[in-house]
């Protein structure tokens, strides 16, 4: 222990630049000082790094981080020593000889911080090594992976069971983003966590915002997406290799660098692939969810779901990769209902019958959800057991910055459409004796020309074409209305057909009116709209030239450097740098993100780039 401890503020401020802790950090930082075991389960974006980092630099001896993604450590050693921090990793990417003065250096006790792979972690040798390193601390980074419950189970994780036996006095925390009651308990009890302080925050991203939105025109509704968001980097994520491919082309032919991202190239390809997206040589990646957990780029400004995702979760996973640094950011996702058939007829297929209704009941959920016109924020949080408060001001109950806040869905009346669509139900049923599925009626109710039409003659019915002024979207989406509202009924043990019910035939007969949800808006937000979306995420003004020539200065260093920019400077650095336009040292100095160790490596040249302009 040291005699005069400096109060953990002033490292936060020292190291860190930072002026005060984000929710949490200080409890856990605190716990694990006084010898303590803890669970962190903070969302991405909320700063787990730092509840041990710190830590790190206050314990005489070295804090070992366990960590699965041998790519991700270099990034967090580069963006450690950027900080001042003697930091290193040893995985198998080093040559021998580099290896072994690592060790050296460690043995020297020259670090603060070692990262490690699992799998290196549990070899006898490094087990002894780590002992005569004076290690104080474990963090086990990623902790989910430790559970077959968990999205990402990692066997090499199991064998993390060994350190609690032969590391009893040493204190240890789990971190994780994700984490059910199941994967929680697995995390304690595999790694033998003491009764651990638990700490869970909000699973809110007050920065990010929803919208789901529906696929009509799917590149030119990307075009829309890639325009608001000029020279920033994104991701678009596909479900087929092949989409990728051709999306990268669609857009390339549009005059845009992206480059595809799924598990058909190379582990040498994706890398360099990755590679050029981190380091901001290339601004879009299409991905298949290949492209995952490994990404810690900070300034992700925007992800773009072209199809459906898996599940619930694996969307709230995969729109969490945008806005890690806290500056707001969008999510879009084109929803389009044949990838709902899609889908459940790829689960129908299923073998395993747990699994099968797992994940059926999985994507009706997010079906549900889609579909809603309540809050994608209230929803999201739902799903994970939270109730959403509002943020400073709002009104309980609602963001402020999803699709359903900001265009008001609002009521329609569908009864003329509802009468259409329920005669065109039995017209079917009574020329052809069967029912049919969705796709088909509306078909038949916007006159098309198909095998099926021509094949059982039902152009020669009454309601054929007489819905042909409404989209395809409108039909599907008032369909669905009418089955929630219990009119008609879609039996998913005969392919999804649809019958009238009693309701239905009580509606026809009676000639009642009805109203519903009006569908989800296709077009592009209205300027207001998208305003208001920006102030609700968090958007602040500043001096968009200053803050553009920040970066172009940040990349050059990052370039000579050979490390991702956001390892400099995170973006948010940059923005306040070009708000408050700090004129010397000391105003410098309060910028969050520019502790001592950054101020003296780039101060002077800031300042010089903030009065070239003045
Ligand atoms: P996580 O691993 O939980 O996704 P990170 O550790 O990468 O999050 O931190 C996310 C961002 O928040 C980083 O840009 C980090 O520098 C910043 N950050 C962390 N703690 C603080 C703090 N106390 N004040 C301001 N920014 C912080
Ligand atoms: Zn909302």
């Amino acid at each position: 222990m040291h005699s005069n401890p400096p109060a953990i503020e002033e490292i936060l401020k020292r190291h860190f630049g930072f002026p005060s802790f984000r929710a949490h950090q200080r409890e856990i930082i605190e716990s694990l000082l006084a010898g303590e075991d803890v669970l962190a389960l903070l969302p991405t974006g909320g700063g787990k790094s730092l509840c041990y980092q710190l830590p790190a630099i206050v314990n005489d001896g070295l804090t070992v981080v366990v960590s699965p993604l041998i790519a991700l450590m270099k990034d967090q050693v580069d963006s450690l020593l950027e900080l001042g921090v003697p930091a290193t990793f040893l995985n198998s990417s080093l040559a021998g000889d580099e290896s072994s003065r690592r060790r050296r250096d460690l043995s020297r006790g020259a670090y603060k911080i070692l990262y490690l792979a699992p799998e290196r972690l549990v070899m006898e040798d490094m087990l002894d090594a780590l002992k005569a390193w004076d290690t104080r601390l474990f963090a086990i980074d990623e902790a989910h992976c430790i559970s077959e419950w968990g999205h990402d189970f990692r066997r090499e994780y199991r064998q993390l069971t060994i350190l609690r036996e032969r590391f009893p006095g040493v204190p240890m925390i789990a971190l994780t983003a994700t984490a059910t009651d199941r994967v929680r308990n697995d995390i304690v009890s595999l790694l033998g966590l003491k009764p651990p302080r638990i700490h869970v925050a909000s699973f809110n991203r007050p920065n990010l915002s929803y919208r789901i939105v529906p696929r009509t025109a799917p590149l030119r509704q990307i075009l829309t997406v890639l325009s608001e968001h000029k020279g920033e980097s994104g991701i678009i994520y596909c479900m087929s290799r092949k989409r990728t491919e051709a999306i990268e082309e669609d857009l390339a032919e549009q005059g845009y660098t992206a480059l595809a991202y799924h598990a058909g190239l190379d582990s040498e390809e994706r890398a360099r692939r990755q590679d050029l997206f981190l380091k901001d040589h290339v601004r879009i990646i299409v991905a298949t969810i290949a492209f995952g957990m490994g990404i810690h780029k900070p300034d992700v400004r925007f992800v773009l779901h072209h199809d459906l995702p898996k599940n619930i979760e694996s969307y709230y996973q995969e729109t969490g990769r945008a806005g890690r640094d806290g500056l707001p950011s969008e999510c879009v996702l084109l929803y389009n209902p044949s990838d709902v058939m899609k889908l459940r007829h790829f689960i129908d297929k299923m073998t395993n019958e747990q699994e099968r209704l797992v994940s059926a009941a999985h994507l009706e959920k997010l079906v549900a959800f889609c579909e809603s016109s309540l809050c994608r924020r209230v929803q999201l949080l739902q799903y994970f057991g939270e109730t959403y408060r509002g943020g400073a001001g709002e009104a309980l109950g609602a963001c402020g910055a999803c699709d359903n806040c900001l265009v008001s869905r609002g009521l329609v009346d569908a009864t003329m459409d509802a009468q259409k669509l329920l005669s065109c139900i039995l017209r079917i049923q009574r020329k052809s004796g069967f029912s049919v599925g969705l796709m088909h009626l509306v078909d038949v109710l916007r006159g098309a020309e198909t095998d099926k039409i021509r094949k059982w003659e039902h152009e020669t019915l009454s309601t054929y074409g007489i819905g042909s002024e409404r989209s395809k979207h409108d039909w599907i989406h008032l369909a669905k209305e009418l089955i929630r509202l219990g009119l008609v009924r879609q039996d998913p043990d005969r392919f999804n057909i649809l019958d009238m019910t009693e309701a239905g035939r009580e509606f026809l007969k009676s000639r009642s009116r009805i109203t519903i949800a009006s569908p989800l808006k296709t077009g592009r937000l209205t300027q207001a709209e998208r305003e208001q979306q920006k102030t609700m995420t968090g958007a602040v003004s500043y001096d968009e030239n200053l803050f553009t020539r920040l970066r172009d200065w940040r990349k050059k260093m990052a370039t000579e450097r050979g490390v991702p920019p956001y390892v400099i400077f995170h973006d948010s650095t940059l923005q306040a740098i070009a708000r408050q336009k700090p004129l010397d040292r000391s105003a410098l100095s309060r910028i969050p993100g520019l502790g001592e160790r950054k101020l003296e490596a780039y101060g002077e040249e800031i300042l010089k780039l903030i009065l070239a302009k003045e």
